[in-house]
């Protein structure tokens, strides 16, 4: 068990309380923001019921994959205040993340390097998320379209989140290769210039790598547009 590669955007309870005692409360059962409205502070860690149904009767524990047997995953469950005669409907599981090596696989057009025809994206790429497999969904979709019409398939430009995403799972380490969600981390850095004049305010960076990467993807619709013979509006 311990030689289970876990994505670390998703462990399992017992794993991350195993880190430390506080680790859990500064991440699925962080408290931020919930004012208790009997004492005005936060409490000290929480755990958040999601509806599953409209007649209300049903709640998610939202967070706690886990690996525990059944009987441990009630007796803990339960040792939380307002919990304690919870009746469980289903216990945690984990789920396997199944993706293939795309650094040594995939060309950044979301094509097999091997074989041209054949496109993957969403998950089984390395991307993770709702919004990350949609986006890779998009580009290969747009680039099988592309190669039916004997058009050459593109690579977003890279200060985009979608470039950035397909960038990162064809070029990361192939020997360390993990699923990952978009974060401005994945995203080129500003120049020199811009990062002096934001060193102090994050929000500001943020803002303009958003905006560059606006301004790259009109360029590359533009050149899109043009080479269709295509007007498009930004
Ligand atoms: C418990 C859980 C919670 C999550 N929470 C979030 C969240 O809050 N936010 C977020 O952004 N992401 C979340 N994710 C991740 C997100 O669900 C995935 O990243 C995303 O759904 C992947 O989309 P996909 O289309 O690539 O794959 P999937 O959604 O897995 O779709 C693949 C589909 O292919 C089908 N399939 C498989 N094999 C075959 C076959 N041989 N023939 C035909 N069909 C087949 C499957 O049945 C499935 O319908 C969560 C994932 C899990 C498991």
């Amino acid at each position: 068990e311990d030689k289970i590669p876990y994505f670390e955007g998703c462990l399992p309870i017992e794993e991350i309380a195993r880190r430390g005692q506080d680790t859990l409360r500064f991440g699925p059962m962080k408290p931020a923001g919930l004012d208790d409205p009997r004492t005005g502070r936060w409490p000290y860690a929480a755990a958040q019921l999601r509806q599953e149904n409209q007649r209300a009767d049903s709640y998610n524990l939202v967070g706690f994959q886990n690996h525990m047997k059944f009987g441990d995953q009630a007796r803990i469950f339960r040792m939380m205040p307002g919990l304690r005669d919870a009746e469980f409907l289903r216990f945690g599981q984990m789920h396997r993340n199944t993706y293939i090596n795309s650094p040594a696989l995939l060309e950044p057009t979301l094509q097999l390097k091997n074989d041209s025809r054949i496109f993957f994206a969403g998950q089984i790429s390395g991307v993770e998320g709702y919004t990350e497999s949609i986006a890779t969904g998009l580009i290969a979709g747009r680039n099988a379209a592309a190669l039916l019409q004997g058009e050459a398939p593109e690579v977003f430009p890279r200060e985009t989140a979608l470039g950035s995403l397909c960038h990162y799972i064809t070029h990361a380490d192939v020997d360390h290769f993990q699923p990952a969600n978009i974060t401005f981390d994945l995203l080129p850095a500003l120049d020199d210039e811009a990062k002096r004049k934001f060193r102090h305010d994050k929000k500001a960076r943020h803002a303009e790598v958003c905006s560059r990467a606006a301004r790259a993807m009109d360029r590359f619709l533009n050149g899109c547009a043009e080479r269709m013979h295509l007007e498009v509006s930004c």
